[in-house]
């Protein structure tokens, strides 16, 4: 039998790790930005004469799930390089030889259907190592994850590893607003937990001017400033977050600039009836789940004063129309014509999603595919899944 030396000899192979993660409505891809951005790599790599074996998420199954499957990407994917990409659907462990298909480009089914993805699996990686002669990360969006495809494997491949050409061009914008920012430097905040966006509201502390914070949570924020916040998200373990977030910003040049007023409803659902109040006079049945006008026009102001923006999270519900307006309005306000000098960073699935639904994508300066990895990259700490990998340009034949 062929061994996988002699395999390798006669064709190059490069394992690649992208993200694949697009957005889907009812089986629908609404956004083909993730595949976009993946493209560049994979025609690098194809010029070098590369097969290419890629590798992808899709979502967060609970093992093998079709409703997951990576499935949907090969059109659109071939569409875009002008080649047939070949969907290998059958279960990599089970393939003892090694050997996938002898194709320019194939795609390995949904990595997270495999368990020992999540837990950096050490086998597991060993595993997918065998498939490529070079590795390639061009999956920025997961590279603060330690998972078997984008951590463990690492070790397999002593010098050819490799940070594809979407990674080099995330990191160069990023460290325009973490080395240089040009000042006032406002950061604009939004989502559901303050706690999961903790660690980076604290690294602005005393670097940014501004820091606005919006959607949900703002709340225990309000909270604690003895609003009234009815059944608004916030619970205990968010109020002590909030409480000590608050007391670092007191010794900082930092302001924080939370909502003044809001949208509310007893109901989230499409077409719920809804009111504007005072944020801090939210009715006991009601949530707030939005921004109202006058925070608007309060966001807009500081916006228009700041000459870099960074911006990670909704501002409310912005998924339901009616809880929808904060969101839009802040995106335009960051790409408004009177503000062409600012330079605006924006990242994360749900703010970029926000970001499409309105058409205005090529009005930021950048659009960062990382949500949660955008924030990591802000804390002083380098990614596990980029360390140690050499620049792709620095490939050659
Ligand atoms: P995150 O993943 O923390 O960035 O949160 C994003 C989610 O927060 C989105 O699905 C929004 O619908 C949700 N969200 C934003 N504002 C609110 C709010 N006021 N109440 C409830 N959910 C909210």
């Amino acid at each position: 039998m062929e061994t996988m030396k002699q395999y390798s000899k006669q064709v190059k192979r490069a394992l690649l790790r992208v993200d694949f993660n697009v957005p889907v409505d009812n089986g629908a891809i609404t956004d083909f930005t993730r595949i976009k951005s993946a493209i560049p790599t994979i025609k690098h790599l194809l010029n070098l004469d590369y097969n290419i074996i890629i590798m992808s998420h899709f979502g967060r199954p609970k093992g093998w799930d079709n409703t997951f499957s990576l499935r949907l990407i090969v059109d659109p994917l071939s569409k875009m390089l002008g080649i047939d990409v070949m969907f290998y659907s059958q279960h990599i462990l089970n393939n003892e030889t090694g050997k996938l298909p002898l194709e320019r480009v194939v795609l390995l089914e949904n990595i997270r259907f495999y368990k020992e993805e999540t837990s950096d699996d050490y086998a597991f990686s060993k595993h997918l190592s065998q498939y490529g002669d070079i590795y390639v990360n061009d999956a920025f969006g997961v590279s603060h994850r330690e998972h078997a495809s984008v951590h463990g494997i690492k070790q397999f491949f002593k010098e050819n590893k490799y940070k594809g050409i979407l990674i080099d061009q995330e990191l160069k914008e990023l460290n325009k607003i973490k080395q240089h920012p040009a000042h006032p430097l406002t950061l604009v905040i939004g989502g559901s937990k303050v706690s999961s966006k903790i660690k980076v509201l604290e690294y602005f502390l005393g670097i940014a001017d501004n820091i606005i914070i919006g959607g949900g949570m703002a709340f225990p924020f309000i909270k604690l400033l003895n609003g009234k916040i009815g059944k608004s998200l916030c619970n205990d373990a968010e109020l002590l977050v909030a409480l000590s977030f608050m007391k670092k910003a007191e010794n900082t040049k930092t302001k924080i600039i939370l909502p003044i007023d809001c949208v509310i409803s007893a109901e989230i659902k499409s077409q719920a009836k809804t009111l504007i109040v005072d944020i801090k006079e939210i009715p006991d049945n009601y949530m707030g789940l939005d921004i109202g006008p006058k925070s608007i026009e309060l966001f807009t102001l500081v916006i228009s004063k700041s000459k870099s923006i960074l911006w990670n999270g909704p501002m409310g519900v912005f998924e339901i129309n009616e809880f929808s307006e904060g969101t839009n309005s802040i995106a335009r306000a960051i790409t408004d014509e009177l503000n062409q000098e600012i330079y605006s960073l924006a990242g994360g699935g749900d703010t970029l999603a926000a970001i499409s639904k309105i058409g205005i994508n090529n009005k930021f300066s950048y659009l960062s595919t990382g949500g949660g990895a955008m924030l990591d990259f802000f804390q002083d700490h380098s990614l596990p899944g980029i360390t140690k990998l050499k620049s792709l340009v620095d490939l050659h034949n």
